[in-house]
């Protein structure tokens, strides 16, 4: 049966992800956040390895693998500690839509830096008008010539400033009927008009949110992904903006969800050790069923949200868009759900050291609630499953 959800490739990838985890762990994260820096060895490293585009096409650099290796990555580095936040957005969201939809100019651009590790590229979509509501972005572009120039506002993007360029979602003014449509576009990190302020965030992790300010930021009419005319596959240009989001949305949710799944397994095993040899009566407390109950039942609720990741993950790998977006909805809810109980869990049975700066359990409160926010709320893929899966009326 195990060998039916997991092959042996995947368990040999999870191995072996997990030792180079291992090499860098917690200490590692914890002294770059002080020092200021950016994970960028542990990033190399993976990126030499072969581990950050192990799911992108192998004609551009990556491994030919899919969004199954990809989140085994992300799930093991974040059990040993060191999750990387932008495996994320750079291959997971960014390298998809560009292997999927860009120009032939695009990937050759593009995928083998993502593949190797050597360019990023962040994403945004979030607006502060619009937040959960992206019906309501209002980034717009206008030609100009050739060009196009793109204004407009965003919030909580992550890793700008590591990034070589920022995917930015968009709207687009159909000359004939005035509607506004999706398109993204590639926004190097240096482009004339396009600035960003640090959000300050009681988060403590290397990578930081930012605000965007696009102030008619000009850009080649190339920068928009898939080129400026629609391709006969109807995957290219200023039409194909809904699909290519589509199709980065869930990669995105499953990634969130081995972001998840990594961190509670890590906060689940510092708990697990301390509860082991932690000795206040005659035996330890992970003798005692208040304290090794909820351990047992986060183990659970982890492994069942793995499940579920997995199955979305094979089922966007297998090409099924549709079937995905529901199963990675509901594994990055019952991931970002499992993770924050680990960590509230984790944190408890460590009584007052749960606190202390040593052990180290207490900035993951924090952390672990973005699982439960990004990308998309708790509460609007409870949405999605009443209307989509269960036919509910809507009340908004
Ligand atoms: C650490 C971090 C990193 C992020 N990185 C990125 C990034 O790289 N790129 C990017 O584009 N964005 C990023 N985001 C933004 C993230 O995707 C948004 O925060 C998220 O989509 C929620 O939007 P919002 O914050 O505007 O909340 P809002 O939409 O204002 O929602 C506030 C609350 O209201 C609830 N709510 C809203 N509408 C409904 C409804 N119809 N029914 C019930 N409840 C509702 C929500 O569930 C939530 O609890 C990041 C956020 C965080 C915290």
């Amino acid at each position: 049966m195990t060998t039916l959800i997991e092959s042996e490739e995947h368990k040999a990838l999870r191995s072996a992800v997990a030792a180079l985890g291992r090499r860098y762990g917690r200490d590692y994260v914890t002294r770059t956040i002080a020092e200021g820096r950016h994970p960028t060895e542990l990033w190399a490293e993976a990126g030499k390895l072969g581990y950050l585009g192990v799911n992108l096409p192998e004609e551009y650099g990556g491994g030919g693998g899919g969004i199954a290796e990809l989140s085994i990555v992300l799930e093991e580095l974040g059990a040993a500690g060191s999750p990387l936040l932008m495996l994320v957005v750079s291959p997971a969201i960014c390298g998809t839509v560009i292997s999927r939809f860009g120009t032939e100019e695009q990937k050759r651009t593009w995928l083998p830096g993502l593949a190797d590790g050597t360019r990023t590229m962040a994403f945004g979509i979030t607006e502060p008008d619009a937040g959960s509501n992206s019906h309501r972005l209002t980034t717009t572009a206008r030609r100009d010539g050739a060009d196009w120039l793109l204004t407009g506002r965003k919030v909580f993007v992550s890793g700008v400033d590591q990034a070589d360029a920022t995917l930015v979602v968009g709207r687009t003014e159909d000359a004939r009927t005035g509607t506004l449509k999706p398109c993204l576009f590639i926004v190097p990190r240096d482009a004339e008009g396009f600035s960003r302020h640090r959000i300050d965030m009681e988060l403590n992790a290397a990578e930081k949110q930012f605000e965007l300010f696009l102030d008619d930021v000009r850009l080649p009419g190339d920068a928009l992904v898939g080129g400026g005319t629609s391709h006969a596959s109807g995957s290219g240009g200023e039409d194909a903006g809904l699909l290519q989001l589509f199709a980065g949305l869930n990669p995105e949710r499953v990634m969130t969800a081995a972001f998840a799944i990594g961190m509670g397994r890590f906060a689940l095993a510092r708990a697990v050790e301390y509860a082991r040899d932690r000795t206040v009566w005659k035996a330890p407390i992970g003798t005692h069923q208040a304290i090794a109950h909820p351990l047992a039942q986060a183990h659970i609720d982890l492994e069942l949200a793995r499940l579920m990741m997995q199955k979305a993950a094979h089922l966007y790998d297998a090409g099924d868009d549709a079937g995905a977006g529901e199963a990675a909805n509901m594994a990055k809810y019952a991931a970002g759900e499992a993770c924050v109980k680990a960590v509230d869990q984790a944190v408890h049975t460590l009584g007052g050291n749960g606190l202390t700066r040593e052990f180290g359990l207490a900035p993951l409160i924090t952390a672990a609630r973005v699982a439960r926010i990004a990308p998309v709320s708790r509460e609007m893929i409870l949405n999605y499953v009443s209307h989509q899966t269960l036919g509910l009326p809507k009340s908004y």
